[in-house]
């Protein structure tokens, strides 16, 4: 039988390691599961289970609604029905292998003055708030039509 003490010890390590609550890192690692689930189900029957709590609640996308759909059409280099789903994370498809790598080979990056990076803050906040007006105003139709012509569905 597992030692309970031990998985303990070894949540409370990582969650230390990480500078979080251990609440935090079971919630965090429950919440990916039940995503992989999620994702599992749709690639294999099509359904799409809603998981945002925002949407739950509100009725209304949040800003990352449609960004594992966006993700799975383009990494199968479906881009126009990634762009319909979540235009920011089909993006960010793109953007974050290339920050790994940059990651991986320390690659340094000039700090930027603060300016700038008042400025690209800025730029960035403003493009996740056009993101939300899109994913709000686009994504029920992309889900319409996903669900009336199963070859658009990825
Ligand atoms: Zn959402």
């Amino acid at each position: 039988m597992p030692d309970p003490s031990h998985s303990t010890s070894s949540l409370s390590r990582i969650a230390a390691r990480l500078g979080v609550d251990a609440a935090f890192v079971v919630f965090v690692s429950l919440w990916l599961l039940a995503l992989c689930t999620a994702t599992a189900i749709y690639l294999v029957t099509g359904r799409h289970i809603d998981m945002c709590a925002f949407r739950l609640a509100t009725g209304y996308p949040c800003a990352t609604c449609g960004g594992t759909r966006a993700a799975l059409c383009a990494v199968k280099g479906d881009l126009a029905h990634a762009w319909r789903y979540n235009p920011l994370a089909t993006v960010l498809v793109f953007l974050l292998p290339l920050y790994a790598m940059l990651k991986v080979f320390h690659v340094r990056t000039p700090p930027l003055p603060p300016r700038a990076r008042a400025a690209a803050v800025a730029i960035v906040a403003i493009l996740i708030g056009l993101n939300w007006w899109y994913v709000a105003t686009h994504l029920p139709a992309a889900e319409r039509a996903a669900v009336t012509s199963p070859a658009a569905t990825p």
